[in-house]
């Protein structure tokens, strides 16, 4: 099964950045489901870490569908914050998905710790894929992208928690970037790069 290249596949998220950001990962010649156009809810997630999560939703949508599935969990770990948001990263943007609301928890709660930015606020991004296919064997890969949090939300490209992560060594936020740039370093281009090879 692994010799066989993926050429065709469904990919097991409803969050549209991420299917657009995976999308310029992928060949061109791979034939996308997403489960949106299927019209798929998302499955729960309940697991305890990102690489459960990932097989969680890799599994369902693989399953529904009798196809290859490319799924991905992550989110970002805030240091201080005992790695919070972590595996609930897309739940503190609540039901509607609304990351303003996100990034405005993420600045009260590090309020609540006293946070004075004399010093740098340690964080990451983490990303867990797998793939699964219809005979129940998977693959897993992990890419994390450390960084810190911007004092005040920045740019307007990406999607998420974008604006307020500037990546180690970087100047400005992801969200500051273009897709070009984040995507030559991001937590998802690392794990992609593990995976490929299915491709
Ligand atoms: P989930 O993997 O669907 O549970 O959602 C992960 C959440 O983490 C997303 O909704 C985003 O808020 C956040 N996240 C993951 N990757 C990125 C990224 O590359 N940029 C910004 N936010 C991200």
């Amino acid at each position: 099964m692994y010799k066989k290249k993926i050429n065709s596949l469904v990919l097991g998220t409803n969050n549209q950045g991420k299917v657009r950001e995976i999308k310029k990962l992928l060949p061109k010649n791979i034939n996308l489901e997403t489960p949106k156009k299927l019209n798929i809810k998302s499955p729960l997630e309940n697991g305890r870490s990102f690489l459960e999560n990932s097989l969680i939703k890799a599994k369902y949508f693989s399953k529904k569908t009798n196809k290859v599935c490319l799924s991905d969990d992550s989110g970002l770990e805030i240091d201080i914050l005992k790695k919070r948001p972590g595996i609930y990263s897309a739940r503190w943007a609540g039901p509607k998905s609304n990351f303003k609301v996100a990034i405005k928890k993420v600045y009260k709660e590090l309020e609540k710790k006293g946070i004075t930015w004399n010093k740098n606020v340690k964080c990451r991004f983490i990303c867990a894929l797998t793939i699964y296919w219809p005979n129940k064997k998977f693959f897993q890969s992990k890419g994390v992208v450390e960084g810190i949090i911007s004092r005040k939300p920045k740019g307007k490209n990406g999607f998420g928690y974008d604006p307020i992560f500037i990546p180690k060594g970087h100047k400005v936020t992801f969200g500051q970037m273009t897709f070009t740039k984040k995507s030559k370093i991001d937590h998802r281009y690392k794990a992609f790069e593990k995976i490929k090879k299915f491709f």
